[in-house]
């Protein structure tokens, strides 16, 4: 931690920082120990849309949504208190809130300076609008590709299934066949016996088909998957970020709510955020066309040691069309959609020992739930 320096080298100190604030490239910054904005650089009024003269002396939470908004008094004092660093020196991915109310992925990296005996924060933003957007295409390309992927595992998969369930189907009906035959009419002993041992043949075939089917199941069911101790709070966080990008245009008032209880999961990060990404992006899809434009990103402990992630908007609702097969591949209303965005939310839930299903929301719109389990004290 840096040292307070000697007073009379304050009023240097400050026009120096003035300077740099003139002229430095990125917006920043700077909020004194009660999370008052002290200045404001150049950049962040172009990327905030305020003047510093609207802002000096506010609340730095006026410049993100919530649920930093409400909580940021809380954090900087944590920090003032424990010395214990969430962001500081760190730097993270996160949201932040332009004047006109939309929202925008950021870049935050928070440095701690003292100027006389005064301690400040710097806060650098860089708007990564731009660059999530690239990676956002990427992430599509190679979702894509590993659709093609799959369809291709899919195709050699059925073939060598058909192929292995044939020999016990065959079977199944040659026994069923020859046992009507041998019961027809008036059968003796004999016949009856015979048909008796068709039959245990034909169960014993139909049970092997059945073996074949598991077998097919559980390979199916061990994907490669990392899964690690993960911070719901965080994922939600990121995953809202990057689904936000490039909907900044269409005006969306998001709102998360985080139960910071219910919050360790043990979870492949990349297959839960992609989850939580798509339900985003197909609710922010699903709201282009409405008046109100609201998302509420929601997590909260459940029974079972569980934890209910929602996501509702206020957008067109599911079709009754597409509801009873929302959940199987290729189901789409999208002139470009794929359709497979929400049967692949399901395959990652549910190997999570997870839930996922959707409810109409009262006053239109929808909201989708999925659980997960929750990391128990012991674990
Ligand atoms: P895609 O987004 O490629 O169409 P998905 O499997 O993610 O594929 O979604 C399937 C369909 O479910 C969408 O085309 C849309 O009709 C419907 N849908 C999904 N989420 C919502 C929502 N939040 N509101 C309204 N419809 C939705």
């Amino acid at each position: 931690m840096d040292q307070p320096v000697p007073a009379a080298r304050l009023s240097d100190d400050e026009a120096h920082l003035r300077s740099i604030l003139a002229t430095v490239p990125d917006a920043m910054v700077v909020i004194d120990e009660a999370g008052h904005i002290l200045s404001f650089s150049a950049a962040a009024e172009t990327l905030f849309g305020y003047a510093e003269a609207d802002v000096v002396g506010e609340n730095v939470s006026m410049l993100m949504p919530s649920p930093d908004r409400e909580r940021h008094d809380g954090y900087i004092h944590n920090y003032c208190k424990t010395g214990e660093r969430r962001i500081i020196g760190i730097g993270r991915v996160t949201t932040a809130r332009h004047r006109d109310g939309n929202t925008f992925p950021i870049e935050l990296s928070v440095g701690e300076a003292w100027i006389g005996d005064k301690r400040i924060f710097t806060g650098f933003i860089h708007d990564i609008t731009h660059r999530q957007q690239t990676e956002l295409r990427l992430q599509d390309l190679q979702s894509e590709l590993a659709h093609v992927g799959r369809i291709s595992e899919m195709t050699s998969l059925a073939s060598s299934l058909a192929h292995e369930l044939n020999q016990p189907l065959t079977a199944i009906a040659n026994y069923c066949e020859s046992g009507r035959d041998l019961l027809a009419g008036d059968p003796d002993q004999e016949a009856i016996e015979t048909a008796r041992e068709a039959l245990d043949e034909a169960s014993r075939e139909a049970l092997r088909a059945g073996q074949i089917v598991m077998r097919l199941r559980d390979f199916m069911s061990h994907g490669e998957s990392d899964r690690r101790v993960e911070s719901l709070s965080r994922l939600v966080t990121e995953a809202n970020a990057l689904a936000l990008v490039g909907s900044r245009e269409h005006g969306i008032e998001v709102q998360i709510q985080l139960d910071h209880e219910a919050d360790q999961v043990f979870v492949d990060r990349i297959q839960v955020q992609q989850v939580l990404t798509n339900l985003i992006r197909n609710a922010i899809d699903a709201m282009i066309d409405s008046q109100v434009r609201s998302l509420n990103i929601r997590t909260a402990a459940g029974p079972d040691d569980l934890v209910t992630v929602c996501v509702e908007d206020t957008g067109s609702g599911i079709s009754e069309s597409v509801a009873p097969q929302l959940f199987q591949p290729f189901v789409t209303s999208k002139l470009t959609g794929m359709g497979i965005g929400l049967s692949i939310c399901r395959t990652i839930v549910e190997s999570h020992g997870g839930r996922i299903w959707f409810e109409p929301r009262p006053g239109g719109g929808t909201i989708f739930y999925f659980t997960l389990p929750l990391v128990g004290e012991t674990q």
